[in-house]
């Protein structure tokens, strides 16, 4: 049994890797300051007496003795939310970088960054592999998350050749799923909700862009897999290659809610918003022996029942 430390373990993600880590019988600790966050994602765990949560925001430092394994996950991840303070947010991925390092480091403990797909930007290769250096504006809405997230890379590894901190970095990809807050902003939770309460759809652009998206389970077990393995520190892709069209989406969830009566609106682009998104999985493949195994249709469903229950009781 390990003490773990989630930090944004109230999280979408973060609440789904306590649930599992304590299932699996390991002590955890999850910090966050539930900006996004929320208490109801922690609902089912919180009589466990293994788990602890610390209210904190990780820009500033933070002393937690005997942790073994630190998954740093704090930062928002919407658009929606990671705009609204965009300095706030480069600072949660940069000071933040820093203070779980630093921890890391005076516990001695294995350390593993959330990092993203938007570390390519508007990719010009096609998937993606881990050796593309990206194509990122600098100074766009968008940069405080994708330069603040490479920036947390470039920490990671310079601890790591620094200190020897043993570090672990996983890009993920588009992931959806139930703990989802319904006003994040994504576009999985905001089409089955607008479809839901029989709202327009709202697609931005043509539609036409694409992402690739990837069922929660599939990410956490590909996440657990690379904080357990020895000798390799990624940076690997996690995500589903299986890639769709935004409009393409939208048309699946009205399959999929028939007596839905929303129709399709049609809204302006946001500036940098990458035209294609797919994640190459072979190194995930051949260093952690992972793939996604919950396909699309599988994966809706199962979030179109969590916001089903999440509307009704509101
Ligand atoms: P989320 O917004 O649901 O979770 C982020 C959590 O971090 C929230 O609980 C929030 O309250 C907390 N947090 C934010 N700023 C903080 C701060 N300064 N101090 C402490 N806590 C803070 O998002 P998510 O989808 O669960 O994403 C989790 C991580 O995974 C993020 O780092 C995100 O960048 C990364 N990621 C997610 C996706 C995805 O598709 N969901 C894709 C790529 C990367
Ligand atoms: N999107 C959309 N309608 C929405 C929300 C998002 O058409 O209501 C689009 C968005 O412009 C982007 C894609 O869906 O092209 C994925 O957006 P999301 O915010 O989920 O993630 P990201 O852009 O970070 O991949």
């Amino acid at each position: 049994m390990s003490k773990v430390l989630i930090t944004g373990g109230a999280g979408f993600i973060g609440s789904h890797l306590c649930s599992r880590l304590l299932n699996e019988g390991h002590e955890v600790v999850c910090l966050d300051n539930f900006f996004t966050g929320s208490r109801s994602n922690l609902k089912k765990l919180e009589g466990n007496k293994h788990f602890t949560v610390i209210v904190h925001d990780i820009v500033n430092p933070i002393e937690v003795k005997g942790i073994d394994r630190i998954f740093n996950l704090a930062c928002p991840a919407s658009p929606h939310h990671y705009q609204f303070d965009p300095i706030h947010t480069l600072k949660t991925s940069v000071y933040g970088a820093i203070n779980v390092l630093e921890l890391a480091n005076k516990n001695e403990a294995r350390v593993l960054q959330a990092s993203t797909s938007e570390v390519y930007g508007d990719p010009d290769v096609h998937p993606q592999p881990e050796s593309y250096w990206g194509n990122v504006n600098s100074i766009g809405l968008r940069s405080c998350y994708d330069e603040g997230k490479r920036c947390a890379e470039t920490l990671f590894f310079d601890y790591s050749r620094k200190f020897k901190t043993d570090i672990r970095i996983v890009r993920i990809f588009n992931t959806y799923g139930p703990n989802m807050n319904p006003n994040d902003g994504r576009v999985v939770s905001n089409f089955i909700v607008q479809a839901l309460k029989n709202e327009p759809i709202t697609i931005y652009g043509t539609g036409k862009q694409t992402r690739s998206f990837q069922y929660i389970d599939d990410l956490v077990e590909g996440m657990v897999r690379m904080m357990d393995i020895q000798d390799f520190s990624g940076p690997v892709n996690l995500g589903n290659p299986n890639e769709f069209t935004v409009k393409e989406l939208a048309e699946k969830i009205l399959y999929l809610l028939p007596d839905s009566t929303s129709e399709i609106v049609y809204k302006e682009l946001p500036s940098d918003d990458p035209r294609r998104r797919q994640p190459d999985i072979s190194l995930a493949k051949d260093k952690i022996d992972w793939e996604p195994v919950i396909q699309l249709e599988e994966g809706l469903l199962k979030t179109i029942d969590y916001f089903k229950e999440v509307l009704i009781a509101r």
